[in-house]
């Protein structure tokens, strides 16, 4: 299998037809194998009734996964990913706002060498207010924080080679952080503009609420993607800081003492300073304790602290 498109499906019941009738045209014009999953999250709409009825009609195609509740987009694209086959894979909205004609483009793109092609919806059509102001803060934020140059993290199309998404699990509203995780692993990643159009049916599952919780994600993506195999040079480092500004503060007030007579315990610098110390000796203890948490989880799992992009004349897997 070629290619391997996901949707995620939240009560989207009017939009499916159109999403089939885009997505047929699309494939018909490209000559590969491919399918689609449909991921339906707990709609309660006639969502799942349409998803059943394609799928009856196109066995190989058309492929769908019905949740038993609401979990969530991210959920909903990770249970697409577990179940996929093709080389490459391409994310997608079932609202029709992205536009499955892109898909060509992006895959040419993939193959010029990209690992990932990440969708730019460079004319946006959601509320400016709610959405398209806080998604360019987020946006320039996520850029500025992991060092992955993108434009626009929220937009789902996106085409990925699979092997840049092997060993990621997706958790919160981690999907966009993707191209973060990928870029750690060594993937090429570039950017095209998209298509984007407004909402026909039904209406967004989102507001304001979503880019509080897209920069409480980015914390803890930029910790694992940075310190995940070195958690002690996080806690160490900041640790080692306050230890030392204590320490300074201490030298200050002790200088004080000998040449201007001035009290140390008099001052409240002196509380400060061992508070500082204090904190900066627990967290590089909490470090060490990181420390044994990150060799728990690579060596239970088995998990090599590097990825690979090909091997010549290597061939056995060292973990076997
Ligand atoms: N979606 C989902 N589960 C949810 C919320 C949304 O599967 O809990 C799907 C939804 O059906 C759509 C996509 O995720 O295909 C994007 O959702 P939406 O259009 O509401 O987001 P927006 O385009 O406004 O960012
Ligand atoms: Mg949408």
């Amino acid at each position: 299998m070629k290619l391997s498109l996901i949707t995620p499906v939240f009560n989207e019941q009017d939009n499916l037809p159109l999403l089939f009738d885009a997505v047929y045209k699309v494939m018909s014009s490209l000559n590969t194998s491919w399918e689609l999953i449909l991921v339906d999250d707990g709609s309660y709409d006639k969502s799942l009734s349409v998803l059943k009825e394609y799928a009856q009609n196109d066995l190989p195609h058309i492929r769908v996964i019905s949740f038993r509740r609401n979990f969530g987009q991210t959920a909903a694209i990770a249970a697409g990913l577990d179940y996929a086959q093709g080389e490459i894979i391409v994310l997608l909205d079932a609202d029709m706002q992205n536009d499955p004609a892109d898909i060509p483009m992006m895959l040419a793109k993939l193959d010029e060498g990209y690992d990932l092609v990440s969708g730019w919806r460079k004319s946006r059509k959601d509320n400016a207010i709610t959405r398209n102001f806080p998604s360019m803060v987020a946006n320039g934020l996520i850029s500025w924080v992991t060092g992955v140059h993108l434009h626009d993290y929220g937009c789902t199309l996106k085409a990925y080679r699979r092997d840049v998404l092997e060993g990621f699990r997706l958790y919160g509203e981690m999907h966009r952080f993707i191209p973060v995780y990928a870029s750690s692993v060594g993937a090429k990643i570039t950017e095209v503009q998209v298509n984007h159009h407004p909402r026909k049916f039904g209406k967004t599952k989102y507001g304001l609420e979503r880019t509080i919780k897209v920069i409480l994600d980015l914390f803890t993506v930029k910790f694992l993607v940075a310190y995940s195999s070195k958690p002690i040079y996080l806690f160490g480092g900041a640790g080692g800081l306050l230890m030392f500004i204590g320490f300074a503060t201490m030298v200050y007030l002790l200088v004080r003492r000998l040449f201007f007579l001035v009290s140390v315990t008099g001052s409240p610098l002196f509380q400060v300073s061992a508070m500082l110390f204090t904190l900066g000796f627990q967290s590089i203890l909490m470090g060490l304790i990181a420390e044994l948490l990150v060799r728990t989880y690579h060596e239970s799992q088995r998990k090599p602290t590097y990825t690979v992009r090909t091997m010549i004349n290597l061939e056995h897997d060292p973990r076997d």
